[in-house]
């Protein structure tokens, strides 16, 4: 199926967000390394294992950026399965796309630009679906949670990766001041632009907790829905399942 190109509606905060991927996408893999000291490598490999992805899976990425969970779901699921990156940002799914073919991939790739709070696809749709470092730039938080557990198959899982809440307080003021000084410094420098790093931090400062997200997803209608704190709650990943 193809599922084509989505006009999305543009609140405030939307206008934001857009404008931010608009001026990280082509330094973003660059950033992303940079500013994390490479860990998401490791966040992003806890979340694969995690998904339980196999061959002839249908999987969702949404927020899929510049696709580096894709690309390990395509080769996980084969020939016979099918990955969707979903993003609500021209410039990012270009960036994304482009590098995914670069490497040989795109057989069993689509890519989708879509708003999460309303993805354009049917009920009951998708083995797997993964949001990472993309929730927390969601407007309408409880309405994309929603929407994805219509779509996911019963028995499908959704993974939910996000910066959290660190667990432990020299760990919390460590990290504090790294991401209000070192992340817009860091962005000026390499990126050229403070901004949209400062948003970068505000926005995981916003973010929910560990709890109150396993409770959201509760409210959207996902069961078993439990957390995996990594780096001492940074990051966390939240995995719940449409019963
Ligand atoms: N998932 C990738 C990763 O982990 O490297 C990219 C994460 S990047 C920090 C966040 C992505 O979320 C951006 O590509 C942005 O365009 C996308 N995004 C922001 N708001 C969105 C929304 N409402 N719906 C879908 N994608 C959105």
């Amino acid at each position: 199926a193809d599922f084509g190109y989505q006009e999305v509606p543009y609140e405030e905060k939307q206008k934001r967000v857009a404008g931010v991927f608009d001026s990280v996408a082509a330094k973003y893999d660059l950033m992303n390394d940079l500013m994390s000291m490479g860990i998401h490598r490791l966040w992003k490999k806890f979340t694969i294992e995690l998904s339980g992805v196999r061959k002839g899976h249908r999987v969702l990425d949404i927020a899929g950026g510049t696709g580096d969970l894709t690309l390990q779901f395509s080769r996980l699921v084969g020939d016979e399965g099918q990955v969707i990156l979903a993003d609500i940002n021209a410039s990012m799914l270009k960036v994304g796309r482009d590098r995914l073919l670069d490497r040989g991939y795109g057989g069993n790739i689509q890519f989708v630009q879509a708003n999460a709070e309303s993805l354009p696809f049917p009920d009951n749709h998708f083995d797997v679906i993964t949001i990472a470092f993309g929730l927390r730039n969601v407007t309408d938080k409880a309405r994309a949670l929603k929407d994805m557990a219509r779509i996911l198959k019963p028995g499908g899982r959704l993974l939910v990766l996000e910066f959290s809440k660190p667990t432990n307080p020299l760990m919390s003021k460590v990290y504090d001041a790294y991401s209000f000084t070192a992340l817009p410094f860091m962005g000026k420098l390499f990126a050229g632009d403070s901004d949209s790093y400062r948003y970068l931090a505000e926005s995981i400062r916003m973010h929910p907790d560990q709890e109150t997200l396993k409770e959201m997803m509760e409210n959207a209608g996902f069961s078993d829905v439990e957390y995996h704190n990594m780096t001492s709650g940074v990051v966390a990943l939240h995995r719940g399942f449409k019963l």
